[in-house]
């Protein structure tokens, strides 16, 4: 199977652009607003599932470590990595002010599954495939990190009209919950093409969530329609 290199499963500009706002990360009303708002669901949806006490996690693209350190928060033993050093660097800081634990590494998922294959019990990919040239590459890369029985969360954007306005037009331009540019439609992934390529890196997919949000409670939920974001829940065969 071919393997993208750390050279190349990057795109530059994406780390540079999470670099470039690191320091806002840990601020509830910045640019990372929506990941503090959706993190208490994904986080208990994701321990509902894995039990994450006890558990050896690893987070991949982790940033500055908002589900890192909640699943800390929760027993989990947690790895996060990254390519962008700046969220690293605040993560690394943010562990100071709230007294958890958490192993920050700057290293590829491609080279972490070299190193530890087969060694996490839990690994989460979260809102990170949409800014890789090589999605694949990551979901073999997390396929090959987990124990056999092991679970392996993603969550990412659908590619249809309908995300293209609501995560590009509504979110980036008419709400402004996230800045210009965040996001490239290109790069969305359908679930279909996501079970497609869980599959073929020896994951079973699962369970499919979808999550939504309401513009006037200014609320986000978990629920059925996975037809903009969506979370899938794997295991490893
Ligand atoms: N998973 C975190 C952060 C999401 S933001 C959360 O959901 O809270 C996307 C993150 O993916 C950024 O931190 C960015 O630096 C990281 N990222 C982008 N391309 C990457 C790559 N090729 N390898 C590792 N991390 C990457």
């Amino acid at each position: 199977m071919p393997r993208s290199s750390l050279k190349t499963n990057q795109d530059p500009a994406e780390l540079h652009k999470f670099s470039a706002l690191a320091h806002r990360w840990w601020d509830p009303n910045s640019e990372f607003k929506p990941l503090h708002d959706i993190n208490p669901l994904r986080l208990e949806w994701i321990d509902q599932a894995a039990s994450l006490k006890g558990k050896l996690v690893l987070d991949v693209g982790c940033g500055g470590g908002i589900l890192a350190e909640s699943m800390a928060q929760r027993g989990a033993l947690v790895t996060g990595i990254d390519l962008a050093d700046k969220p690293l660097g605040v993560a690394r800081l943010h562990l100071l002010e709230s007294g958890l634990s958490v192993d920050y590494q700057l290293i590829s998922a491609e080279d972490m599954a070299l190193a530890h294959p087969a060694r996490f019990d839990v690994v989460t990919c979260m809102e990170m495939l949409e800014h890789v040239p090589d999605p694949l590459s990551t979901i073999i890369s997390c396929a090959q990190l987990v124990k056999p029985q092991g679970h392996v969360f993603f969550s990412t954007l659908n590619r249809n009209p309908r995300a293209y306005l609501m995560a590009v037009l509504g979110a980036e331009y008419l709400l402004k919950l996230l800045p210009k540019g965040t996001h490239d439609y290109a790069r969305f992934i359908k679930p279909s093409e996501l079970a497609r390529m869980a599959r073929q890196s020896g994951l079973v997919p699962e369970h499919f969530k979808g999550m939504g949000y309401n513009p006037f409670t200014q609320r986000y939920f978990l629920g059925q329609d996975t037809g903009v974001n969506y979370l899938l829940h794997c295991r490893r065969t």
